[in-house]
């Protein structure tokens, strides 16, 4: 059983994990390489709650994530923004009616036909799932960070952690202060994001197939043609997916948040904006989004999300390593599945067993199944 859980990275990743173990008895050491937790991806994305999927994993996931998000908003106090979610979707969540038949408690997650009138005559036609939003990701990785350090764990920023193989286990160091004591019963949760596979890089051992693929994000605003003063944005819209044209748009302060859902294979760590896409995106916008053609970009960004082979998270024990264990590939959707993650970590991590004698039906996660392939 163990007792010591060190995690290494401290994004949306890494603060679910502390939160899902800090129970006042173990001993729990966050490491995050940066001055600050949720420097890169986990603030810099869109912030969306969708519980509409194709996959059925991920389908089931993220509902389960809706009931657990809601446990969260009793101790934690409002997290999601429920404006809803307007999707066109590419293709059908086949597992939405036999979910909610099951749980009647998620019947707000069902969708429902609809269409909204936007300026231009143009008509956004879709099914709409008045339950999903926008999260306060800063409340929701506060109240972690809070709830976690009051159950015993600790923060420790600027440490950028390294991973040695010996012994068929983890050890790990850092450049400030060499090896980190670690006693037998320690478990290492690698939940570094896009840096997760490079962390084993040095010791040629097999890791899963996690990459990182770069997003860019754009604010947009309008300014009045006769003042110049920046429009105030009074729409009450939900979120527009349109999932066919690869484009979604929210309401953001005084303008909209929006992606053209760029995606390019790259390399940890790579948030470098391409200029490229700051002239590809507004044109795309206005051909989805006639209405838009007046507006201009007032920020951009680059963002990575983390993807498994098949887009899956990756979550359980390494099947060669025995004390280390993965929450990694949460690709576009670490936001949605937090809640939903807390459980099955707690879950996974207490069953203890060995990832090669774990079947798929009790970790659809686990990294053996890229072993099979
Ligand atoms: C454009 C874009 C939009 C998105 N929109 C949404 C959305 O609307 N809804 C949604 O649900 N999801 C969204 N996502 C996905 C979501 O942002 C990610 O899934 C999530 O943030 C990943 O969290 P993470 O903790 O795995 O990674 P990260 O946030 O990258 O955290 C990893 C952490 O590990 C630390 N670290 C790395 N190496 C070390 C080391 N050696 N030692 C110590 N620390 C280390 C890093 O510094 C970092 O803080 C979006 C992503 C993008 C790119």
């Amino acid at each position: 059983m163990f007792s010591e859980f060190h995690i290494i990275g401290g994004g949306m990743a890494g603060l679910t994990v502390a939160y899902a173990l800090a129970n006042g008895e173990r001993t729990i050491h966050l490491w995050e390489k940066e001055k600050l937790p949720c420097m890169f991806s986990s603030s810099k994305n869109a912030a969306i709650f969708r519980t509409y999927e194709s996959d059925p994993t991920l389908s089931m996931l993220v509902k389960e994530s809706y009931k657990q998000l809601g446990e969260l908003e009793k101790k934690a106090g409002t997290l999601l923004d429920r404006c809803g979610l307007l999707i066109n979707p590419l293709e059908q969540d086949y597992y939405e009616n036999a979910y909610i038949k099951n749980n009647p408690e998620m019947t707000e997650l069902r969708s429902v036909g609809q269409t909204i009138h936007l300026p231009e005559g143009l008509d956004f036609s879709g099914y709409f799932l008045s339950a999903n939003g926008i999260v306060d990701i800063h409340s929701l990785q506060n109240y972690y960070i809070r709830t976690a350090s009051m159950q015993g764990a600790v923060f420790h920023y600027n440490h950028e952690i390294n991973m040695n193989i010996e012994d068929g286990a983890v050890q790990l160091s850092n450049g400030n202060s060499g090896n980190i004591k670690m006693s037998a019963n320690s478990l290492i949760i690698n939940a570094a994001g896009s840096w997760a596979v490079n962390l084993l890089k040095a010791s040629h051992v097999w890791t899963p197939p996690v990459e990182p693929y770069k997003r860019h994000l754009f604010f947009i605003r309008s300014r009045d043609k006769k003042t110049g003063h920046v429009k105030k944005n009074n729409v009450q819209w939900p979120v527009l997916w349109n999932e066919k044209r690869d484009f979604y748009l929210r309401s953001e302060g005084d303008g909209f948040l929006g992606t053209h859902c760029d995606q390019r294979e790259t390399h940890a760590g790579d948030y470098v904006s391409d200029e490229k896409e700051f002239h590809r995106f507004l044109p795309s916008a206005i051909s989805v989004f006639p209405f838009l053609k007046d507006y201009h970009i007032a920020r951009y960004w680059a963002c990575l999300r983390t993807f498994s082979l098949d887009q899956i998270p990756v979550i359980g024990f390494d099947p060669f390593i025995k004390n280390l264990f993965w929450v990694s590939g949460l690709g576009g959707r670490g936001i949605t599945i937090s809640p939903g993650l807390i459980p099955e970590i707690q879950r996974l991590v207490s069953s203890n067993s060995s990832e090669t004698n774990v079947s798929l039906k009790n970790n659809p996660y686990s990294p053996i199944r890229f072993i099979h392939l």
